[in-house]
């Protein structure tokens, strides 16, 4: 393996012999609350490299242009090396977290259109909400760069809405990140794991990712290894 060359909360980059190519790891660290709780959930970095590669796999068959390149082993993926756009974009189909505890929206309501957001990713500054024009002030990115990483996120909402529903699971909302590559061109990175996603059984309306974590639910394992097999 290469140079560690970034160590985040959930993964890790290294360098590779190929300098367009980086290994992600993951990591069985979970944090939430801008890192104020912090826990191991045991497996979490097998199952959330198994489930992105799979997401990842099946987005770019449908044409969506992403970092992945292919799982090399239980926790690491080979991707291509990106600029990170210093943007999180969220999509939200169904109201929950902060759009419950901060605009007062009713927890499950539809919301069709989706609503995009994006937030500055900044831990010191807490990943605030912020609009196009701060991004363009910023020089986070153009207004170019905006429109497709908005055209994008639609249409990676429509291919996933569809991938989860015909595995019984709701869509909620999730959060992605992107980036260019070598020729400037825009293109999905990061992960689409439980920890990134709200995911409801469509059935129960049993929750199955990370909020297990963040609210103390319980059984956080059995909830991502769920959602391992209903899109394995
Ligand atoms: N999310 C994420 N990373 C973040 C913030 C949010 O992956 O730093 C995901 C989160 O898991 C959820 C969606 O984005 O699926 C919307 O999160 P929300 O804004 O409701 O914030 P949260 O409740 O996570 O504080």
């Amino acid at each position: 393996m290469g140079n560690l060359i970034y160590e985040g909360k959930a993964k890790r980059l290294y360098s590779t012999e190929i300098e367009d190519e980086l290994i992600q790891e993951f990591k069985d660290d979970a944090t939430a609350f801008n890192g104020l709780k912090k826990d191991k959930i045991a497996h979490k970095g097998e199952l959330n490299n198994k489930i992105t590669s799979i997401i990842f796999g099946h987005l770019i068959n449908e044409g969506i242009p992403t970092h992945f390149i292919k799982r090399l082993s239980d926790t690491e993926m080979l991707v291509k090396r990106v600029n990170i756009i210093k943007a999180e974009v969220v999509c939200r189909n169904v109201a929950a977290g902060s759009l419950v505890k901060k605009l007062g929206f009713k927890e499950g309501t539809e919301l069709d259109p989706p609503i995009i957001e994006l937030y500055l990713k900044s831990d010191e500054l807490g990943d605030p909400l912020f609009t196009d024009a701060h991004v363009l002030a910023l020089g986070i990115a153009t207004k170019e760069e905006l429109e497709k990483i908005r055209a994008l996120t639609l249409d990676i909402n429509r291919i996933l809405v569809r991938f989860f529903a015909g595995r019984g699971i709701n869509l909620v909302d999730f959060k992605l990140e992107f980036g260019r590559d070598k020729d400037g061109s825009i293109i999905l990175a990061d992960e689409i794991s439980p920890d990134t996603c709200r995911l409801w059984d469509a059935g129960t309306g049993k929750k199955l990712d990370k909020d297990r974590f963040r609210f103390d639910l319980g059984n956080v394992e059995e909830a991502y290894k769920e959602i391992m097999e209903r899109v394995s």
